[in-house]
């Protein structure tokens, strides 16, 4: 992995382009199209991390995703965006193999991880999801374990198992660092998880989830129960982040989309109606649809 920048892009987005109270009177892709990252140049070869085809997700007789076929680039974030109810969610943990968990849920169509399809019959769940780690909306540290042990709790594997003591301790302290998490905590990792803020327990199940080397890092509206300052620590590390791991974001926050991501992909009613580079997509929708949502007209 390689390691994470130090500069923080956003403190000065932040100060130079504060958001406007009443966003839904002005034409949101106006407003905070300046806080938007540079596109990838479009002549620059994009590694594909992921790639989802045809895929279509169910809870018993309702259909959640419908047929959405997309590449999530390596190293980069991709933003799913989308009114409640859209299948965002449902989407995000096909990609994992997570929808399978629900009992009536189902799943048609493929999912490639670097060229290798998540979903083959010869395939352990458990191994994809150590490839590609999820964290929820709300942060959910095992409440009775010590900071250090909620990190390494995923350390499941049998070479993992075998550790040194110090490689454990080296690991510890390289994923609370690339969390940001390090220097609030290296002093109380024997302390209760649940002694931390709610945005720094959410760091914590990043440090959980970046503990296994995933290669790729699902978010579920990750900052959905964040106070404003959480928010903007853990969108300054989303966006840091893709330099060692690829991340897929779920937030109905446009704002957020443009603040953290480099692709967007906008869904309505489980279909995919198109996903872009982030400015692209914000600046010139190809579809009247998603000119209406990040207009505000509906959702
Ligand atoms: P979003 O993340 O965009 O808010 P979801 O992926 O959570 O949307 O939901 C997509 C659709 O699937 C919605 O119609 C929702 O009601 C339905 N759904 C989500 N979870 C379940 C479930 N556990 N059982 C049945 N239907 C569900």
């Amino acid at each position: 992995m390689t390691e994470l920048a130090s500069e923080r892009p956003f403190a000065d987005a932040a100060s130079h382009h504060p958001l406007p109270e009443a966003a839904a009177e002005r034409p949101l892709a106006k407003v905070f199209v300046d806080e938007i990252h540079p596109p990838t140049a479009p002549d620059q070869r994009r590694e594909v991390a992921l790639r989802s085809d045809a895929l279509s997700a169910y809870f018993g007789d309702i259909t959640a995703v419908k047929a959405v076929s997309m590449p999530f680039f390596a190293n980069e974030v991709t933003a799913i965006i989308g009114p409640s109810g859209c299948g965002k969610s449902t989407l995000l943990r096909c990609l994992n193999r997570m929808h399978e968990t629900i009992p009536i849920a189902r799943v048609e169509g493929s999912v490639e991880l670097f060229g290798h399809p998540i979903y083959g019959s010869d395939v352990n769940p458990t191994a994809v999801r150590r490839n590609v780690g999820m964290v929820f909306q709300r942060p959910t540290p095992f409440p009775t374990m010590s900071i250090r042990k909620n990190v390494t709790a995923g350390l499941t594997g049998p070479a993992q198992r075998k550790m040194a003591r110090a490689e454990v301790d080296n690991l510890i302290e390289m994923t609370l660092e690339r969390s940001g998490l390090w220097n609030e905590v290296k002093d109380r990792l024997d302390e209760s998880a649940m002694s931390l803020s709610g945005g720094q327990q959410q760091r914590l199940c990043i440090a959980r989830a970046l503990a296994t080397s995933p290669r790729v890092l699902l978010l579920d509206e990750p900052t959905a129960s964040l106070d404003p300052l959480s928010t903007q620590i853990v969108e300054e590390l989303v966006y840091e982040l893709r330099e060692a791991v690829t991340v897929v974001i779920v937030t109905h926050n446009m704002q957020q989309a443009a603040r953290v991501s480099n692709q967007t992909a906008f869904l309505l009613a489980g279909e995919l109606i198109e996903t872009a580079p982030t400015k692209a997509l914000f600046t010139a929708p190809q579809d009247p649809r998603t000119e209406a949502y990040i207009t505000g007209r509906f959702g």
